[in-house]
């Protein structure tokens, strides 16, 4: 499933990112030979590039496995707000190995 359709544009710094599946979003670069568009939301990934494009995918897909893990992380009802956020952050440190301790202040 993807979660998120996004790139950074590594000319311009522009993230841009497709919300729906005919949503079609260009970089702010000037010129045409160093743009990037995203589009299809979390239905399929497509990118248009200038021929001298440069990005770093940003996208985020995760399978049908983990996301209904941390649908059900989120939908307990057994538990309050913070019960599951308990519940979602347990579940990327087992299933997922990771961890989200903080070990320092910011
Ligand atoms: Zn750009």
């Amino acid at each position: 499933m993807i979660l998120s359709n996004q790139v950074r544009c590594n000319h311009c710094g522009e993230e841009p990112w497709s919300a729906h599946r005919h949503d079609f979003v260009w970089c702010g670069c000037p010129q045409e030979d160093t743009r990037v568009a995203v589009d299809g939301g979390m239905d399929y990934l497509r990118r248009i590039y200038g021929k001298n494009a440069d990005v770093t995918d940003m996208s985020i897909t995760l399978n049908d496995k983990l996301c209904r893990g941390l649908e059900e992380a989120m939908t307990d009802k057994t538990k309050n707000d913070l019960g599951k956020l308990c519940n979602v952050v347990r579940f990327l440190r087992d299933e997922m190995d990771i961890n989200v301790t903080q070990r320092e202040e910011d």
